[in-house]
């Protein structure tokens, strides 16, 4: 990886532009196309695909003939699972140009989506295939003469909306469980990240996916985004992105056929440390990877430190330190960068616009500037906003960038009510070194995720979703299959 010249290959890489539907790279129907910007510079990539609402209608009915005919839900469990390892295969023979396609769309750097990104999307689509020939349906007890089936359904076509910030790896979440589980599908990713979405498909051809199991449109979510929400031919939207447009996806479901709508949305959450926190220096260390890692653009960002009065000096002066050192704003496309770009000029503009928030509302500790505007990319130093009451607006909104907001408690029913007081229920920590405190706490904590004396743990094999306002309904591990079936009871009668 350090011998390669990234720029180099960002200049010679032809990334695909085109929809993918029914097994071939199509151009949109009206011919349309829109201009992505790099975060990293500023300047044009070069045009993609803009599908419309004609284009999402071709997809659907690409996915439905698929899923009627049978050639994927009617396949043996040892031949789609086959399929989806040479998907995983082909993702990971892809890999660098996966994780190239995903810096230049989004600013990630480099070594991240390398290291991050392209295995753990190849590395889903693989757990989930080899869930195909190890899940067993069920047999209920019933009368003498009669048997009672349980057994779990694909629900048909699924069209999954996703976010910029992990565009692959969400992706992924969604086509692993639903494709396993005999579905077919439509992705719709972000019209900041389309690249990444189309160098899957690729992967998909080359695996020999049949036509039509996997389809992409690239395009903007006022039309394609809405144009899947609304059709009537699809029976389950996946979402993941932002709670305002989660419930417009739930608005769409209702006003067309009322298909099945997951929501894995917003995130607020509180990094506790209680009065008995252990080691001050590892602490800040998490704490800091928990807000900056991907610039603060993680649904799940520890992104309001919840401290006790005695320690909070202490540690913020930690946090600040080694995030200063750390966190360095860098060029994305170089391997030794890490902390890369915010993906957009519009989510610059909100990250900026908060930072003047946070300087007229609390006290800013570090941070706080735009820098390297001479690249012409979207760069923020990592900032950290102390004095934050817990109603104020960068306390309790999203920022989705690398802010830090500190508040203090004097008790520990203080410092829980705190961290709850949030409309979100992503994710949450609490740092101890008292058993019961662990305990207590973690129960009380309302998100979907808690972690004691660590930050950002995951895996496929664990769910990951939310509560409250956050969303409904769970990625990853085997509950996410509950999501892409329907059960189906069969009563048989032999008497
Ligand atoms: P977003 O809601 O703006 O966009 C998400 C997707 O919805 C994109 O594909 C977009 O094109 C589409 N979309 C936008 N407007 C639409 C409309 N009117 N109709 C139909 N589709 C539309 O979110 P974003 O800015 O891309 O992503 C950031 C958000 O995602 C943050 O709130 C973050 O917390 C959330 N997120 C949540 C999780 C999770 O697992 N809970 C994971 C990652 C990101």
């Amino acid at each position: 990886m350090g011998t390669v010249n990234w720029h180099d290959r960002a200049s010679a890489e032809q990334l695909p532009n085109k929809l993918f539907i029914d097994g071939k790279f199509v151009d949109a129907l009206d011919g349309g196309g829109f201009e992505k910007y790099s975060p990293i510079d500023g300047r044009p990539q070069g045009e993609v695909a803009s599908g419309q609402a004609a284009d999402i209608d071709l997809a659907v009915a690409a996915a439905r003939r698929a899923f009627s005919d049978g050639r994927w839900s009617g396949l043996d469990p040892a031949g789609r699972k086959a399929h989806l390892l040479r998907f995983a295969d082909e993702i990971d023979a892809a890999a660098e140009r996966l994780a190239l396609a995903e810096t230049l769309d989004v600013g990630k750097p480099i070594g991240d989506t390398l290291a991050v990104d392209a295995p753990g999307t190849a590395g889903t689509i693989r757990w989930y295939a080899e869930t195909i020939d190890k899940t067993y349906d069920e047999i209920a007890p019933a009368p003498a003469e009669r048997l009672a089936l349980i057994t779990r359904e694909p629900l048909g076509v699924v069209g999954a909306v996703v976010p910029w910030n992990y565009p692959s790896m969400i992706a992924s979440w969604k086509i692993g469980p639903a494709l396993a589980a005999g579905n077919t599908f439509v992705l719709k990713p972000a019209e900041q990240s389309p690249h990444s979405a189309l160098v899957l498909a690729e992967a998909a051809e080359r695996a020999g996916l049949p036509d039509g199991v996997f389809n992409v449109v690239t395009g903007f979510g006022e039309t394609a985004g809405q144009a899947l929400g609304r059709h009537p031919g699809v029976e389950k939207i996946a979402f993941t992105g932002s709670t305002r447009v989660g419930r417009l996806f739930q608005r769409y479901a209702a006003e067309s056929n009322g298909k099945q709508v997951a929501v894995e949305a917003g995130g607020k959450s509180p990094q506790l440390v209680l009065e008995s926190a252990g080691d001050l220096q590892r602490i800040a260390e998490t704490v800091a990877w928990g807000i900056y890692y991907n610039v603060g653009q993680t649904c799940n960002a520890g992104s309001r430190l919840v401290v006790h009065d005695s320690l909070a000096d202490e540690l913020v002066t930690r946090i600040s330190e080694f995030a200063s050192k750390t966190f360095v704003p860098g060029d994305p496309l170089d391997a030794n960068t890490r902390f890369g770009a915010i993906a957009d000029e519009h989510q610059l503009a909100t990250v900026v616009g908060y930072i003047e928030q946070g300087r007229r509302t609390a006290r800013l500790v570090t941070g706080g500037e735009r820098v390297r505007t001479e690249s012409g990319g979207y760069y923020v130093q990592p900032t950290i906003f102390a004095d934050v009451a817990n109603d104020s607006a960068i306390a309790q909104e999203e920022i989705f960038g690398p802010v830090l907001t500190v508040t203090t408690f004097a008790t520990e029913d203080e410092g829980v009510a705190l961290a709850n007081d949030t409309r979100y229920g992503l994710a949450a920590s609490v740092w101890t070194t008292d058993l019961a405190a662990a305990h207590r706490v973690s129960r009380q904590l309302r998100a979907g995720t808690v972690w004691v004396n660590t930050f950002d743990e995951s895996s496929v094999i664990t769910p990951f979703g939310g509560f409250k306002e956050t969303g409904l309904g769970r990625d990853k591990s085997l509950h996410a299959i509950d999501a892409y079936t329907a059960l189906k009871t069969t009563w048989i009668n032999w008497e």
